[in-house]
């Protein structure tokens, strides 16, 4: 099959991967905002589309059998033009994510918000030292309420903009550690605020923030568009697409 890996994760990097190991033909597309991304197997392309419709012409110029979306989870408006591409185009498009930090067990005693906003107005309330963990696109949203607060500010790539004072910005990458998260958290960090970005890469800040009795401010996923086929699993999205193959090569011609 001729498959199409939306990505910019390191999932998106795996499933491409593995894609190309079973024999389809794949091409990865990433949005372009990393620096030195790491690459995955198959062919490369960088760059938007042109919203849904750009996309609904690469796919049939490209002979495009199948899209795997393997985007972020918080990257919403590209999960909701590859569903409509898709369905113009008559393919398939399966959604492959991360399992949400939602499901763990101390998931309810996080307070949860629907947006940035939300989440800077509810750290407001509680004071001491603030770890934000929210990405680079993100981060400077809470300098108007959070400017003369104490805040590590972690990130791939330090946000373009006045960074306010107060702030410490950790330029890094994950995955992270127990003991990385330690050395954050345990510097006196009252609140960490982040994204239900879930599974394991970036995870351990959770266990370490349970562990200090800091408060976590998590925000919401934005809902999945559409009835799509969901995956968690690249082991099961890679039993999905070879049980649909074996269909259609069963089919009668
Ligand atoms: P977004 O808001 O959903 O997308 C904005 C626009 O960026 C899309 O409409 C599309 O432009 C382009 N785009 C996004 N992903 C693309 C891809 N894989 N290939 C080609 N174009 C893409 O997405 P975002 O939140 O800005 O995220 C951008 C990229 O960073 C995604 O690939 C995502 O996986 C990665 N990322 C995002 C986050 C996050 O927290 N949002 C975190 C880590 C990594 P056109 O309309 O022109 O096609």
């Amino acid at each position: 099959m001729r498959i199409l890996v939306l990505g910019g994760t390191s999932q998106g990097r795996r499933v491409a991967d593995a894609l190309v190991e079973a024999g389809h033909q794949v091409v990865s597309s990433l949005a372009g905002r990393t620096k030195n991304a790491m690459l995955p197997a198959g062919e490369i392309r960088i760059g938007g589309f042109g919203g849904a419709e750009g996309l609904y012409e690469y796919l049939i110029a490209h002979r495009i059998d199948l899209i795997v979306n393997a985007t972020h989870p918080f990257a919403a408006q590209m999960a909701i033009n590859a569903l409509a591409a898709s369905r113009k185009a008559g393919i398939g498009c399966l959604r492959l994510t991360r399992t949400s930090w939602a499901t763990r067990a101390d998931a309810n005693a996080w307070i949860w918000v629907d947006s940035h906003d939300q989440a800077s107005e509810q750290a407001t309330a509680i004071p001491g030292r603030i770890f934000l963990t929210v990405g680079r696109q993100h981060s400077l949203d809470y300098a108007p309420l959070l400017g003369d607060r104490d805040v590590i500010c972690r990130v791939a790539l330090k946000p373009a903009g006045t960074i306010p004072p107060r702030w410490i910005v950790v330029e890094a990458r994950g995955p992270f550690h127990a003991d990385d998260e330690e050395a954050i958290i345990g510097s006196g960090v009252r609140v960490l605020i982040t994204k239900d970005s879930g599974g394991t890469d970036t995870c351990a800040k959770l266990d370490v923030a349970a562990r200090h009795a800091a408060t976590v401010i998590m925000i919401r996923r934005p809902p999945i568009p559409g009835n799509q086929q969901v995956f968690t699993k690249i082991d099961t999205l890679m039993e999905w697409i070879s049980a649909r193959q074996t269909q259609a090569s069963n089919r009668p011609s």
